[in-house]
């Protein structure tokens, strides 16, 4: 399967395809703000932020996380949970847990000074082939191939590759295909040519082969139908899930929340695990729903929070919806009128405008704002 791109584009043809793309990309690259510096450390940073997640979600990120953390030792110093309040909303937060724990690894391993070589970046945490070929050569100028998915699908049409790209072996030869495209001079501009190409010209859907620099060389284009290049994967049937989450309300507007839940164990856990689909951070008290939504939410919080079953009253609030990978997930969010917030140890009490001062899930921050909503509705009337 390699073959097909690598025996398509050889010498002239080869060179002729680096030229055309290259030139492209100069002239109509967007103007991100990554791509105004080349330290190791912002290259780093936006790739990570830029996985499972859009260029204009990234952004305003980006900058206010560069402007509080800018460099490596900053970030290295700062409170856990400051990092995960400035990533808050962006999600998977596994990504910003492992960036710090990079960041003190630099420090401790490299005396702040981000590593040069394959190995020793390999080896930081959450960094792994594509992310390193993206530093390696971005910001060093290492000849290092990225392959994501906008490349892969490149390469799929350039050289009408059949199957299920992600499939290993396939994969990996896309990986060397990726190499063998490699401009030797400037592997970092080309990298993200081919980044740039995915992302803005040679899309999933409507591809635009009339203004694509690389149509001349593109055998899906040829074929009249680039389109059904690379073949759809078949997507796993998503889970439903139903939960029910507790927003204690006192007189003075102050609410409850639940401490991060504590690191996952090395089984895979449930698909309705509630430390997982609060992203391991700040929550309302909130349980799985089997069968009844009202019983088990009261039997939950008689047993959490020492709620004597029929001293409170369950107002229930707007259904809350949040997908999150193969995940569905509806929440039956319940408001609770208290005189006072109960001590628990290790919760914490804010007022429900105060959600943006502590690190919450968009699960999270989806049940506070429908709670804000009714608190709302109710002083208008
Ligand atoms: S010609 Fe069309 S299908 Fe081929 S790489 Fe360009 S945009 Fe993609």
């Amino acid at each position: 399967m390699r073959e097909y791109v690598v025996t398509m584009l050889t010498g002239g043809e080869l060179t002729s395809f680096r030229r055309q793309l290259l030139a492209w990309f100069r002239q109509f690259q967007r103007d991100l703000p990554w791509r105004r510096r080349k330290d190791p450390y912002a290259i780093w940073l936006s790739e990570i932020m830029l996985q499972q997640t859009r260029v204009a979600a990234v952004i305003p990120y980006y900058e206010r996380f560069l402007a509080r953390f800018p460099d490596v030792r900053a970030l290295a110093e700062a409170p856990q949970e400051e990092v995960l309040r400035l990533w808050s909303g962006l999600g998977y937060y596994s990504r910003a847990r492992n960036l710090q724990k990079a960041a003190q690894q630099i420090v401790a391993l490299h005396s702040g000074e981000f590593p040069q070589d394959e190995e020793s970046i390999l080896a930081l945490p959450g960094i792994g082939s594509y992310t390193g070929a993206a530093i390696l050569s971005i910001a060093f100028g290492a000849k290092h191939a990225v392959l994501d998915g906008n490349v892969a699908r490149v390469l799929a049409r350039l050289g009408t590759i059949r199957g299920d790209l992600r499939e290993s072996r396939r994969w990996q030869s896309l990986q060397r295909t990726a190499g063998d495209l490699l401009d030797p001079q400037s592997p970092g501009a080309w990298n993200q040519a081919m980044m740039e190409l995915g992302a803005m010209v040679c899309t999933p859907r409507a591809p635009q082969c009339r203004v694509c620099p690389a149509a001349k060389f593109c055998r899906a284009r040829q074929s009249g139908d680039p389109e059904s290049f690379p073949e759809k994967r078949k997507k796993p049937e998503a889970v439903q899930i139903v939960l029910a989450a507790a927003v204690l309300h006192t007189p003075r507007g102050q609410t409850l929340l639940l401490s991060p839940p504590g690191k996952k164990t090395e089984t895979k856990p449930a698909a309705d695990d509630i430390a997982t689909l609060v992203s391991r951070l700040w929550h309302f008290p909130t349980v799985a729903i089997r069968k009844d939504a009202l019983a088990e939410l009261r039997n939950f919080l008689a047993g959490v929070l020492s709620l004597k079953n029929g001293t409170f009253h369950l107002q229930p609030l707007a259904k809350v919806r949040h997908a999150v990978t193969y995940r569905n997930v509806t929440v039956l969010s319940f408001r609770i009128a208290v005189a006072k917030i109960p001590h628990i140890r290790g919760a914490k009490s804010i007022r429900l405008e105060d959600f943006a001062k502590v690190p919450v899930s968009n699960l999270t921050r989806k049940i506070a704002r429908a709670a804000l909503q009714k608190t709302e509705a109710a002083e208008q009337q």
